[in-house]
């Protein structure tokens, strides 16, 4: 008689000593099989577990048979008596104490010798995991990781739904606008030549709801973003994107450490506190040279720039000379690095576009007072006393100090504080340390375009007390735009929205944005705005680096479960793939000839 798959009695993680003597009818696919000492056994597994079943050849002699021909991953039902398993309990296993005697099996699907074990331990290459994605997806790790991608993803929805949030779709086939990346077109069959564009964010379909007058939108939604292969990227992505009206910077916060809270909480039962800590972007380059910084350990920055033009080392009364900075970062103990590492730091930095590392090293000189040797000391000899006070350098330490452009320098130091924090393991585990960066810059001055280009994107409103600023001087705008951070990783960004017409206008002029531009790409929003639109602001969480980081994964292809490689193509299936000449005909399309070429 077949025996009843959709009547299983328990999961195969399920089964404890209290369970002993009760018949049980078990599925799910074969671990592995042995044969010790006349015995079959097979391991049962399914996404709670792995239980142990033992065929007995005298009592069972069919199920013992049918078990002997059990291979790797085929599926199959038992049905048989719980025992204990006496002195032979794995600690291993959560079902150690107690095995299954089995009397019924049934293989309801045989399986070819899988590409790899379905085993954390022993993880195959990536290009396998991504080509045969079902059998890499069943293994623990997997099925754990998007289980707390599911958890993490009910936790926003049912925070936000209490909080009076309403989830409305938005469309996915859009028009293209400028918002950074390159969009992902997709050409209309109906008019040959025009273009829809995939989502890089509802950006502004969630203002216009707010305009519209729906108060607080969530949506988790897809995104879409045609960027250079980049190392930890997916084109397409999923943000938790919200956005709320009448509302303060304040207010937006609020709401979102709310729903981190309870993230953090359902999805790995970890309190954090609140309210979280705040830096100023200008505080956070300073300090740390990046606008994300990780907290967890020191090494901050000085700026030792006054102090430098003292000094009669060229390569930093050039800097100087040139505008620039000279900063440095003190390694307590960095007396003790040797040159392969301090050689290691210099190769990598010319390896992003830096030059040198000039660095010395405090030691005691002869009468005990502190000096300064090696790398560039013989420069700074002079106005060493002066340096460790302004640096709090000690002897035993070392001095890496960056000459250069503002920017260059907060850049390379900021992978030098990085690399020797991980180096010297200065980066405590286990430890979240969440941050909100604020007050950003409205504008970047592109020096190749001579125009500004926005920092976060054209929508954000400036601080009130800086409007002003627009019409004489841009670059000292700061905008109403704000960013959480989770050691060093940025998590989610937003701003306040500019929600006056003449505003918004005069903002797409300091873009380059010509009126007649604007109104081709954004009349929709310039008439909405003409109609009654109320302050706003929101915020977009990266939904896939949240997952990454509370599962402490290391690679956002770990928490997706079809995602592209790094070179933007889905393994699986083999996407992007060609298309048949007559749907290109339909189109209007007609491929260049070197791409064709290429084809053949
Ligand atoms: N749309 C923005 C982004 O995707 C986030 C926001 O401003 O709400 O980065």
């Amino acid at each position: 008689m077949p025996i009843p798959y959709n009547r299983r009695t328990h999961k195969n993680g399920e089964l404890r000593k209290e369970h002993s003597g009760q018949e049980v009818i078990l599925v799910g696919w074969a671990q592995n099989y042995r044969d010790l000492g006349g015995m079959a056994f097979i391991d049962i597994r399914d996404y709670t577990g792995i239980t142990q079943v033992k065929f007995n050849p005298q009592t069972d002699p069919q199920a013992h048979k049918l078990a002997g021909t059990i291979r790797r991953e085929d599926v199959i039902a038992v049905r048989g008596n719980v025992s204990q398993r006496g002195d032979n309990i794995n600690p291993k296993l959560a079902t150690g104490e107690i095995e299954v005697d089995g009397h019924e099996l049934e293989i309801l699907s045989k399986a070819d010798t899988p590409p790899f074990e379905v085993d954390d331990e022993n993880e195959a290459g990536e290009d396998a995991r991504l080509k045969y994605r079902v059998v890499d997806l069943r293994r623990p790790k997997m099925q754990k990781v998007l289980r707390l991608r599911h958890r993490l993803a009910k936790a926003a929805r049912d925070y936000f739904d209490s909080a009076g949030f309403i989830e409305i779709e938005t469309p996915v086939l859009g028009k293209s606008t400028p918002e950074g990346a390159r969009d992902y077109l997709v050409p209309s069959r109906v008019y040959p030549g025009k273009f829809f564009a995939l989502p890089q964010s509802p950006q502004l379909y969630k203002q216009l709801f707010m305009m519209a007058g729906f108060d607080r939108y969530c949506q988790i939604v897809r995104c879409f973003r045609d960027e250079d292969l980049r190392a930890d990227r997916q084109p397409e992505f999923t943000q938790v994107d919200l956005e709320m009206a009448f509302v303060q910077v304040d207010d937006v916060l609020d709401v979102v450490e709310g729903a981190t809270q309870k993230m953090f909480a359902e999805g790995i039962g970890v309190e954090v506190k609140r309210p979280f800590p705040r830096m100023s972007y200008r505080e956070a380059m300073d300090r740390f040279g990046i606008d994300r910084p990780d907290l967890r350990f020191g090494l901050e920055i000085t700026d030792i720039s006054a102090l430098a033009a003292k000094t009669d080392f060229s390569v930093f009364r050039d800097a100087l000379a040139g505008g620039g900075v000279v900063r440095c970062i003190v390694v307590p103990g960095g007396g003790e690095l040797t040159r392969k590492v301090t050689d290691g730091l210099t190769d990598e930095l010319k390896g992003i576009g830096g030059g040198g590392l000039p660095l010395t090293k405090v030691i005691a000189g002869a009468g005990g007072a502190a000096e300064l040797s090696t790398g560039v000391a013989k420069f700074l000899q002079a106005h060493c006393a002066e340096l460790l006070a302004a640096t709090g350098a000690k002897v035993g330490d070392a001095i890496f100090f960056m000459p250069g452009k503002l920017a260059d320098v907060c850049k390379y130091l900021h992978h030098v504080r990085t690399r020797l924090g991980e180096i010297l393991n200065l980066i405590p585990e286990n430890e979240w340390n969440l941050l909100w960066v604020v007050d950003f810059p409205m504008f970047d001055y592109d020096e190749a375009e001579k125009r500004y280009v926005s920092l976060h994107h054209p929508f954000t409103a400036p601080r009130d007390e800086d409007v002003h600023m627009l019409d004489t001087d841009p670059g000292k705008v700061l905008a109403k735009a704000y960013d959480l951070t989770l050691n060093g990783i940025e998590m989610a960004g937003g701003s306040i929205r500019i929600h006056r017409r003449e505003i918004q206008a005069k903002v797409f002029r300091l873009l380059g944005i010509s009126d007649d531009e604007a109104q081709e790409k954004f009349q929709f929003l310039m008439d909405a705005l003409r109609f009654g639109a109320p302050p706003h602001g929101g915020i977009a969480m990266g939904f896939d680096r949240w997952v990454m980081m509370l599962a402490q994964c290391p690679s956002l292809r770990d928490v997706i479960a079809f995602p592209k490689t790094q070179r933007a193509v889905c393994p699986l299936t083999g996407a992007p793939g060609e298309v048949s000449p007559a749907q290109l005909a339909e189109l209007g399309i007609d491929l260049r000839p070197e791409v064709k070429a290429r084809q053949k």
